[in-house]
């Protein structure tokens, strides 16, 4: 994600590095690198323009004082212009109403379906609702089908009429059901073309027109860039929305709908999507995003997502464990696969200052845990309650059940040792185990 516009914007600002001083002439091709760069992730001219206009009157009215370079500086002001480009505070969603009514909106393709059931997911978990996912999308049996089964994954009920081809008292009879049912949330997930159509934007107006929904929420693909803006524009004209979903960010995108879209129809993006897993949405911070195109991290986001799969009573079991020596082989599994509930490893890898662009080229896949997993699998309950018991004929058979090579399992073994050596060391502090949490 904006990997390519990371980099030029930094090699715009290691055009100003070694400057004793913010001058007009290294201020001017410094800003103009920053334009080619915005131009290249598919932002529209007249906003490039207009963005470094702004970076430019900012470098030069700033006093630079000695502490920072006027390299720091540049990052500081793009950064702020950025922010406030994709529109500098988070907008969170209006849930007051009982039942609120969500209309999701978008091209064919655009994940809007995936988009519902995360969105519903997200209401489950973080905010304590009891949503009803609706099947609206007239034309494609298979739409209804995809979305029971995301409702099956995440435990929340979806409506839909098969033989009803009226989306509008579809949509009428869910809430009529919510309201019979309980559900306070309703995501009503409508049908898609591929590209803007009347008949479409018809019946979505129709559908908003008859159910009032408290939020219209617009997704769009951002992988396609310029074109993903001029559909927002369609869809707000008719629809006249509240919010955006960016979807796609996890793959190859430029960066210029991220950026540009706010911007052009004045909205708020509400939330991103990154990849297919449903518990990985996240609420859109332009702050943080901007912070994260500069190579700056984002370990606020990191944070929230490792709280998320926080769980108290694990935590205090594994405390224990480890103060009394017993970290085995299960609690290393455990481990595991709650820091992998995160989020792909490269994608948490991006939010550590730094080190995204370190990573970038290399190929690190979510693989790495399976070797790992397979060999632990390989191993008997009582081993991997008793690492202990791991002799020599042990590890024959349990390298090979995992089809892993003895080596493999040696090597694997080490490392698990020596971690366990770490943590007696730390239990003889006094009052080290406690300060010591692994997570
Ligand atoms: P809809 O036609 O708008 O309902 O779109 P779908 O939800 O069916 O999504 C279209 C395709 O994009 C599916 O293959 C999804 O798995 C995929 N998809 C949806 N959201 C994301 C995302 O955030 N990242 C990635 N990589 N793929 C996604």
């Amino acid at each position: 994600m904006f990997e390519s516009l990371s980099e030029r914007l930094d090699s715009a600002f290691k055009q100003l590095k070694g400057e004793g001083r913010i001058s007009e002439i290294n201020v001017a091709t410094t800003v103009k690198e920053i334009r080619r760069a915005l131009v290249d992730a598919d932002v529209n001219f007249k906003i490039a323009k207009e963005f470094t206009d702004r970076v430019r009157e900012k470098a030069m009215g700033e006093k630079v004082i000695t502490a920072i370079s006027p390299g720091q500086l540049m990052v500081k002001i793009v950064k702020d212009e950025l922010a406030e480009l994709m529109g500098n505070t988070e907008v969170e969603l209006e849930l007051k109403a009982n039942p609120t009514v969500i209309l999701i909106a978008g091209l064919q393709g655009s994940g809007k379906t995936t988009f519902s059931g995360k969105l519903a997911n997200f209401l489950k978990t973080k905010k304590n609702k009891k949503p009803l996912l609706v099947a609206a999308d007239i034309y494609r049996p298979a739409a209804i089908d995809q979305l029971k089964v995301l409702g099956g994954q995440i435990g929340v009920e979806v409506y839909s009429e098969p033989e009803n081809k009226n989306a509008v008292q579809i949509a009428e009879n869910a809430i009529k059901e919510a309201k019979a049912k309980g559900n306070n949330v309703v995501i009503i997930d409508t049908a898609g073309r591929l590209a803007v159509d009347e008949v479409m934007m018809t019946e979505v107006a129709n559908v908003k027109a008859a159910v009032a929904p408290q939020e219209i929420l617009f997704v769009v693909d951002s992988m396609t860039g310029q074109d993903a803006v001029n559909t927002a524009k369609a869809f707000n004209e008719r629809l006249d929305f509240s919010g955006i979903v960016l979807t796609k960010l996890d793959g190859d995108t430029r960066g210029g709908a991220a950026l540009t879209i706010k911007y052009t129809v004045q909205k708020p993006i509400k939330f991103v999507s990154m990849g297919e897993k449903l518990d990985t949405l996240d609420v859109f911070y332009p702050e943080r995003m901007a912070q994260r195109i500069l190579g700056m991290g984002d370990i606020t986001t990191l944070v929230e997502r490792a709280q998320a799969q926080f769980d108290e009573e694990q935590a205090k079991k594994l405390e224990k464990k480890i103060r009394q020596n017993k970290f085995d082989f299960d609690d290393f599994k455990e481990q595991l696969q709650q820091i992998k509930k995160m989020g792909s490893i490269k994608d948490l890898l991006g939010m550590i200052p730094g080190v995204g662009k370190a990573v970038k080229d290399l190929d690190i896949s979510d693989d790495a845990f399976k070797g790992i997993e397979a060999l632990i699998n390989s191993m008997t309950p009582a081993e991997r309650a008793n690492p202990e018991l791991i002799d020599g004929s042990r590890r024959r058979r349990i390298a090979k059940g995992a089809g892993k090579e003895i080596q493999d399992l040696n090597q694997f073994m080490k490392q698990f040792e020596q971690m366990r050596q770490m943590m007696k060391m730390m239990n003889k502090i006094p009052g080290g185990a406690k300060g010591l949490k692994m997570r």
